[in-house]
């Protein structure tokens, strides 16, 4: 990365800015601030050609404060050591700040998935999941991957059905591992639940109608002009709901290039044509920008950088036109940018807060495998019966009938996807207001949200090395 430091260190640079404003002992900051451990692993797979070929791949546990520690695997061949100690720091504070009670971790494994079959990517994934259990750097009470860039349900299943074979007497196995499908154990809501958390958290951005007028905006996130960057599964799902949102999309960005138009791009139809054609270019009444990049600079209210770190650089910081930045990706806005950005007065919502919601929801689902019950299974019936019993007694006393649409609408008990929705938007909107909340109390002036987000995690992780009695 020419002339910009690591992406460690960038987020070291963060830590420390807001660590100055908690007056906590030096010690005891360095110890949030270490990762406590990287394992770094080669192995050798057999690809389908009878060749050999060695894999190297790493998983990194920044912090053990709280147990499990938690964070996704990255298949990806710009995966470094430094990348996955950063990516596994973000894991740790991003789950301080939205109250999850998991240390943070992050996996990577270097290489690029399109380059290998199916059958190799399963080979690839099962012996990594064996090299991190012979390391105990797998298990329900230790270590618990989920998805991440490259990776999805498919890898999540292969992980939990290696670590099952491995550990057939623990009876929360299917707990080892986040992201998984539904009918392993997975929950329903997973898969969108970070996109939709981004969603969340612009929309509450945006509620707030004197940072909305700061920054020459209306409030509310109707009519509200987006560009998207990276269309995997944070970005499609973060597209998709700002878009029933009211927003309309205005850029989309993938890594064969960009398409833009003023008058709005329908998601499902952008994504129907790069499935069709195999590009994003050439969608019917949109601009083709070749240089994929280039579209993060075109005009609109809200750039959502959702495929990679590093995408807002000094460079281009300049020239962003954006009024809020909201992190979906990890890390996309370097730290010299986060500068350049803060100066020309463009709000950032933070990663760390912002694209919680995946571990919010993975939460959910290591407790659904801890309980061996689905969410709402024992109450949902009931609740429908309370509710039914309601609807007869107002229709008794009013003497008036719901109609039969009315009433199924009235009656219906919370199944597991209405829960798994309800909590997530929950803890994103108090997430959103306890970090605004600090961002007031330590005076806006000097300092942004992506501080006060950090300010809020270093509290609550030092709270537990405080109450354990190390540190003072
Ligand atoms: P993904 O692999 O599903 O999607 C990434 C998308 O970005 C792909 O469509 C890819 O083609 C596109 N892309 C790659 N390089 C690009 C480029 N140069 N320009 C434009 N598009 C490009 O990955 P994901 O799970 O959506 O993760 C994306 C980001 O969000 C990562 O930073 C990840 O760490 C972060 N994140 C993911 C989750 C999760 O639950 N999956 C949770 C929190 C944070």
């Amino acid at each position: 990365m020419p002339n910009e430091i690591s992406f460690w260190d960038q987020v070291n640079r963060h830590f420390d800015r807001a660590a100055a404003l908690t007056g906590h002992d030096p010690r005891l900051l360095d110890q949030i601030r270490a990762c406590n451990s990287v394992y770094r692993i080669s192995f050798p797979i057999k690809r389908d050609d009878g060749s050999i070929e060695v894999i190297t791949a790493w998983r990194a546990e920044h912090s053990h404060h709280k147990l499990p520690a938690k964070g996704g695997i990255r298949y990806s061949l710009a995966v470094d050591e430094d990348e996955v100690m950063a990516l596994a720091a973000l894991m740790t504070y991003k789950c301080a700040i939205v109250d999850v009670p998991f240390g943070g971790a992050k996996g990577g494994v270097k290489i690029s998935r399109h380059d290998y079959s199916e059958d190799e990517l399963e080979r690839i994934t099962r012996r990594y999941t064996f090299e991190l259990y012979k390391k105990n750097m797998i298990g329900p009470g230790h270590d618990v991957p989920a998805p991440d860039f490259g990776s999805g349900p498919r890898e999540m299943s292969w992980i939990a059905d290696t670590y099952l074979a491995l550990a057939p007497n623990d009876v929360n196995a299917l707990a080892c591992v986040t992201g998984k499908p539904v009918p392993q154990g997975g929950i329903r809501g997973r898969t969108e639940a970070t996109g939709r958390g981004v969603y969340f958290g612009i929309r509450e951005a945006c509620k707030v109608p004197e940072d909305m007028e700061r920054l020459g905006l209306t409030t509310g996130l109707d009519g509200k002009r987006v560009i998207i960057q990276g269309l995997g599964n944070v970005g499609s799902h973060a597209a998709r709901n700002l878009q029933e949102g009211g927003a309309i999309l205005v850029g989309l960005a993938e890594y064969e290039g960009a398409i833009y138009s003023e008058k709005g791009l329908d998601v499902e139809r952008v994504l129907a044509h790069r499935q069709e054609t195999g590009s994003i270019l050439g969608f019917p009444g949109a601009e083709d920008i070749e240089e994929s990049i280039r579209c993060l600079e075109r005009p609109c209210d809200v750039l959502v950088p959702a495929a990679l770190e590093n995408q807002v650089t000094r460079e281009n910081a300049p020239r962003i036109q954006a009024k809020i930045v909201a992190e979906g990706a990890n890390g996309p806005v370097t730290a010299d940018a986060t500068e350049i950005l803060k100066e020309r007065g463009v709000c950032i919502l933070p990663d760390l807060y912002l694209n919680a919601g995946g571990v919010v929801v993975s939460y959910f689902e290591w407790l659904k495998d801890l309980s061996h019950v689905r969410f709402g299974r024992m109450e949902k019936r009931y609740e429908e019966g309370a509710y039914e019993r309601l609807a007869d007694a107002i229709e008794a006393k009013t003497g008036s009938s719901f109609s039969a649409a009315e009433r199924k609408l009235l009656i219906r008990g919370p199944g597991e996807a209405d829960l798994v929705d309800s909590g997530l938007e929950e803890t994103m909107v108090l997430g959103y207001q306890e970090v605004r909340g600090l961002q007031e109390d330590l005076g806006p002036d000097r300092t942004d949200l992506r501080t006060a987000a950090f300010v809020g995690a270093i509290n609550k992780v030092a709270v537990v090395y405080q109450d354990l009695g190390i540190f003072p």
